[in-house]
């Protein structure tokens, strides 16, 4: 099947500094694009903050979306509330989620995760490598043992999520801290997958292996079960309606034969 993948981007930094502005001169959605490059299994699109007052996630768009990408950074509280619910929902019927970097404090992420989602940084230029602890995932798949970026955004422990459902990456930095940098969760029938690097002054999202990351993530997000969908409301039984006749005992919140909260 083709997986229809929408790349969501804040959109922000490139339009004010020249930093980013330079090292991705088709935003950094443009590059992210690029790990799908000529593979047809991907039908690819994105969606920016601004494009409307939905931000480009209208229903008929995400209702059309395997897989949602995610980047945010300085405008989290920009985000409309009714649209990360949009979301939530969308991820609980199937839809996959990979959020990127910095999107750690996003809504929809924190949303997800219902913790506090925070962590350390420090913007010094350091090394880091992220080391494939799980290399049979298909998250690791035809990446080397580890994958080593010039410069990066430190980000360390204590990374106040929940315990991850895997763990397939964990970060080392030169300043000597460590981060559980690729990590999985289910939440409902939602595939979501969290990865670390990609911090706007540097040129991550033009690393091959990084690259190589997110489109793996992508096809292991996939979920084209759906079987949460059109599930969400919570419909009352009547008693009658048991598949085996029932005599109703007791005392009843409803005492006209209403059933169930109104
Ligand atoms: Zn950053």
């Amino acid at each position: 099947m083709t997986i229809r993948t929408l790349i969501w981007h804040e959109h922000r930094h490139e339009k004010k500094n020249k930093l980013v502005a330079s090292l991705y001169p088709e935003g950094m959605h443009g590059a992210l694009k690029k790990a799908f490059a000529g593979d047809s299994d991907f039908v690819v699109d994105h969606a920016l903050l601004d494009d409307d007052e939905e931000h480009g996630l209208s229903e008929k768009r995400l209702a059309e979306t395997d897989v949602l990408i995610w980047w945010g950074h300085a405008a989290h509280g920009d985000v409309k509330d009714a649209i990360v619910e949009r979301v939530a929902k969308r991820v609980w019927e199937g839809m996959g989620l990979i959020v990127l970097h910095s999107g750690h404090y996003s809504k929809i992420f924190k949303r997800l995760m219902g913790t506090p989602c925070s962590l350390k940084w420090r913007e010094a230029g350091e090394k880091e490598i992220v080391w494939i602890v799980n290399p049979n995932h298909p998250i690791a798949a035809g990446l080397p043992e580890c994958i080593r970026i010039e410069h990066e955004e430190m980000y360390g422990e204590p990374f106040s999520i929940p315990e991850p459902l895997e763990t397939v990456m964990i970060s080392h930095f030169e300043g000597g801290e460590v981060f559980r940098s690729g990590v999985t969760y289910r939440r409902g029938a939602g595939n979501v997958f969290y990865f670390r690097p990609g911090h706007e002054a540097y040129p991550t999202y033009h690393n091959p292996d990084v690259l190589r990351v997110i489109k793996n993530a992508t096809r292991w997000a996939c979920n084209p079960a759906r079987p949460w969908t059109g599930i969400h409301p919570a419909p009352n039984v009547p008693h009658d309606k048991a598949p085996y006749p029932l005599e109703v005992k007791g005392p009843r919140l409803h005492e006209d034969g209403q059933e169930g909260f109104r």
